[in-house]
């Protein structure tokens, strides 16, 4: 079948009579049979289920009754809650668990009629940027399997960019949407921060967390933005702002004025080939009539370590809901209570999990608290007057999403900082709360996908959808 692009394609068929649900579930199902062994990206497939909704669908379309989404085949990142289904985080502390109610966001495209068609894998708690740190083990680079797909919404850009679904959800709290779209070649949104409801989303860091969408078009995205977006009465953090029709505003024609940092362009540290998508887009812009300037932002060395101080420290105080008794497992040989809490935890939580949550312990613990973590929350208002200053004189930022392309499988298992410090130029966006689009951009000379990434001011996805598809010629 072939690789639609759009959903409006694919109901265009439908309507047409060339083309069914159905028939849509089951191409999906052939390819993921065929892909998931090597490539690890569902977790849970929802083949019956998935096929008998497409029927029903089917039945809607014919009576004209169906919803909006009809005919999009989506998948859900292992950390966003479907009622009666599976849900683990990709760790083992969830072993067994069921969720007993859905994420608002899976209601709302339940109520549109997409099809869910599994559960896929990510790093553990979404923490990481290369789906390794997984209790079920890596998902691989479709563009090629010995490199990682980034992360942690690792797999949920795989599926896309293999054609295992038309879209997937993932979560942002520091890139996992923007770094792993732009590792696989696709598109990866990451809203305003309250722009979607958080409600049955798995929590890392709170303040920092966001619902995002992969696509293989913007008009996908803008879509599904439009049906998961908006105010909630189960999440008093959602904002009760009206949301647009952003996939009926996807033309861009006014003058515009972007920012770029000149070290993203110069830098020896940023890959050849995505310095030199840069400045294509740079070029063409310009060649448009619109203004693009070099920016400084003296405060870029600050915002790795104020984000990785706030999201441990955040994640330390989420996780510790995961105590044995409570949710999935538990461990075996038990003397007593405390026991119970830490030989549970140290034995179902990875690595990279224990480390954070150790790190935001004590940035949070009684002697330390104001060095770090006061410190940190000062740093953040800081860093977010000086992008608001950004956003007074331009309407875009323009940057890599991240210094390279996607790395070898183990590049980073013995240097965990070394990892951290690739996510320089996403975390950003999430330490200010303003929303950011990844847009493929190419390929590298190895043949794997180069990514740009495009920033705009707070609640601006209209524009910023809009103008990612202008700059995607
Ligand atoms: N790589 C970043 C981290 O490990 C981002 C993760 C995310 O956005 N969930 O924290």
């Amino acid at each position: 079948m072939k690789n639609y692009k759009k959903l409006a394609e694919i109901q265009h068929d439908i309507t047409q009579g060339n083309l069914s649900c159905v028939d849509l579930v089951k191409s999906h199902l052939e390819v993921i049979q065929e892909k998931n062994t090597l490539l690890n990206v569902f977790l849970s497939i929802y083949d019956q289920e998935a096929l008998q909704r497409a029927q029903d669908i089917d039945h809607k379309i014919k009576n004209g009754t169906a919803g909006k989404l009809a005919g999009l085949v989506v998948g859900l990142k292992d950390v966003i809650c479907y009622q009666n289904h599976p849900l683990q985080a990709s760790s083992k502390i969830l072993d067994g668990f069921v969720s007993q109610f859905s994420a608002t966001v899976v209601e709302r495209l339940l109520a549109e009629d997409a099809i869910i068609i599994g559960r896929q894998n990510c790093d553990e708690f979404a923490m990481g940027s290369t789906n390794e740190n997984s209790a079920f083990g890596p998902t691989r680079n479709a563009a090629n399997p010995e490199h990682v797909p980034g992360g942690s919404s690792g797999a949920s850009a795989v599926s896309v960019q293999a054609n295992m679904c038309q879209v997937s959800l993932g979560s942002d709290t520091g890139g996992s949407v923007r770094q792993p779209a732009a590792f696989c070649g696709i598109y990866g949104l990451k809203p305003t921060y309250s722009r979607i409801s958080r409600y049955g989303l798995i929590a890392y860091a709170s303040s920092f967390d966001c619902i995002g969408i992969f696509g293989k078009s913007v008009e996908d995205v803008a879509l599904v933005l439009e049906v998961i977006a908006g105010a909630d009465e189960v999440d008093s953090t959602a904002s009760q702002k009206t949301v647009p029709s952003y996939s009926n505003s996807l033309t861009f024609e006014q003058k515009t004025k972007v920012a770029y940092l000149k070290e993203s362009v110069d830098s020896e540290a940023i890959q050849p080939e995505i310095r030199q998508a840069m400045k294509d887009k740079i070029a063409f812009l310009q060649a448009q009539g619109h203004t693009v300037e070099a920016i400084d932002f003296p405060l870029l060395e600050y915002i790795l370590p104020t984000y990785y101080i706030l999201t441990t420290a955040e994640a330390s105080s989420n996780l510790s809901r995961y105590d044995g008794i409570r949710y999935g497992f538990r461990s075996k040989e038990v003397e007593d209570l405390e026991r119970l809490y830490k030989k549970t935890r140290s034995e179902a939580f990875g690595k990279d999990v224990q480390r954070r949550i150790m790190l935001g312990t004590f940035v949070l613990s009684a002697s330390y608290y104001d060095a770090y973590y006061t410190k940190a929350q000062k740093v953040r208002r800081v860093i977010k007057e000086a992008t608001d200053k950004v956003f007074e004189n331009y309407d875009f930022w323009l940057m890599p999403t991240a210094p390279t392309t996607a790395f070898k499988l183990g590049s980073f298992s013995a240097d965990p900082l070394q990892m951290f410090l690739a996510d320089l130029f996403t975390v950003q966006a999430n330490v200010v709360g303003i929303p950011g689009i990844a847009i493929p951009c190419g390929e590298d000379n190895a043949g794997l996908p180069v990514g740009l990434q495009i920033l705009a001011n707070n609640f601006q996805e209209e524009k910023l959808l809009a103008f990612a598809k202008y700059l995607n010629y």
